[in-house]
């Protein structure tokens, strides 16, 4: 092979990525001796290096002072949320008073859609995507029953293409139809299906001129694409921190709150973590609630997990997000490139990219329909030590994360596609 996708020409752009170092830093699962070809960062993130520096701190403390870690821990425990709160608000564009971290993220968008699914009248509609991730799907469907309605008449879904891409235009037109009907505004990010990335600002703009709240899950865009949600007045979001973040299988899940909402909220189901710290102990019977999004925590934090998301976190805020954001658009663009070439070469299977192109509409993600023998082929490059994921009937999801993820990783891929088609 000749070619822009020849593994030396592939290294060679490596070795003049800056960012390359960052690759040894991370744990590969192996195949035959060697790292794996990688790309199911969208689903779990890799483990650094440096996942234990906090956690280790955490068990010491407990061994040496049992409940007295609660005050006189490193950082002590009663407020190691708050050791989180900078560096996760990095990541989405917020202020610090707008987030914390607490339980998992079904849990919390449930607790953020009973504060701010505010039914009304005729205005007790929520609008969403197609292709809805299962989970947020049974959040939406179960919270508007919860408040006496029916989600078969109450939830809205985008209309879509077959693959379930939405053209930004029906987004708009489908919000201008039900805007007197609708209470909010609910999207993923990033579609975890497709891969497209939703114009968060704009969709919350049109939302708010027509009384409507606007809230995302992001799960599939937290530590992947740019996010401004303070100055985009986003009103609430949530995110877990196992996917793009890198914290490990099921761990806690960070909420954002605007600033302009905090004060607003009519309903929150409440917990002591949530109380007013300097009278959190005197067991009043009123709760009074932190003035921030601390408020909305119910119990007190699982420092465990916690502290993997901490080390993970500083990783992202020592690199940078821009230059993440940089490397992750080159990678992207070569990986699609890669595709295009093996579609040249092959014969008989033909992969179509269902991410809309857009440089704006997409992040790390490539979702690629297979025009035949999918779950064959997808097999097969698993026996090859190649992680992709797979959405039946048709449809693998793969994306090149641009903390451990190289040039290299999709030549290889190219190469190992080639011999199993
Ligand atoms: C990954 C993901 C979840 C996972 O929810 P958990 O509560 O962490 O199990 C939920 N929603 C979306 C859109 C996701 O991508």
């Amino acid at each position: 092979m000749n070619s822009k996708f020849d593994i030396n020409f592939a290294r060679k752009i490596d070795s003049e990525d800056p960012l390359n170092f960052l690759r040894s830093e991370f744990q590969f699962p192996k195949h035959l001796g060697e790292n794996s070809i990688y790309f199911t960062g969208h689903s779990l993130g890799l483990q650094h290096n440096n996942y234990k520096f906090y956690l280790e701190q955490e068990f010491k403390d407990w061994r040496d002072l049992g409940v007295d870690g609660h005050f006189d821990a490193k950082t002590p425990w009663l407020k190691y949320h708050k050791s989180l709160a900078n560096l996760s608000a990095l990541i989405v564009g917020a202020k610090q008073n707008e987030v914390v971290t607490m339980n998992g993220l079904t849990v919390n968008l449930h607790l953020l859609l009973t504060s701010f699914y505010q039914p009304n009248g005729k205005k007790n509609k929520i609008l969403c995507e197609p292709h809805l991730f299962p989970s947020d799907l049974y959040v939406l469907r179960s919270q508007i029953e919860l408040r006496g309605h029916n989600p078969d008449e109450c939830l809205i879904f985008l209309p879509s293409d077959a693959n379930g891409v939405v053209k930004d235009e029906d987004i708009y037109k489908t919000l201008d139809v039900y805007k007197d009907e609708l209470a909010l505004v609910f999207l993923g990010a990033v579609n975890y299906y497709t891969g497209q990335v939703f114009d968060v600002k704009k969709i919350t703009e049109i939302a708010h001129t027509n009384h409507i709240m606007a809230g995302f899950d992001l799960a599939h865009a937290a530590g992947n694409i740019e996010l401004k949600l303070h100055d985009w007045n986003v009103d609430f979001a949530a995110f877990c921190s196992y996917k793009y973040l890198n914290s490990g299988p099921g761990n806690v899940s960070t909420i954002f709150i605007h600033s302009k909402q905090i004060d607003k909220a009519p309903f929150r189901l409440s917990g002591w973590w949530g109380h007013n710290e300097k009278t959190r102990f005197s067991l009043q019977k009123k709760f009074n609630a932190i003035n921030s999004a601390e408020g909305w925590q119910l119990s007190n934090a699982p420092v465990f997990g916690m502290s993997v998301y901490r080390a993970s976190l500083e990783v992202f805020n020592k690199v940078g997000m821009s230059s993440l954001f940089e490397k992750r658009i080159k990678l992207n663009k070569y990986l699609e490139g890669a595709i295009h070439y093996f579609n040249e070469q092959s014969k008989q299977i033909k992969l179509k990219i269902i991410t809309p192109g857009d440089e704006a509409e997409r992040g790390a993600q490539l979702s690629l329909l297979i025009s035949h023998d999918a779950k064959k082929v997808f097999n097969k490059l698993r026996e090859n030590g190649v992680f992709i994921d797979w959405r039946p009937p048709n449809i693998m999801r793969l994306s090149a994360v641009p903390l451990y993820n190289n040039h290299e990783d999709i030549a290889k891929f190219i190469q190992v596609l080639i011999k199993c088609t």
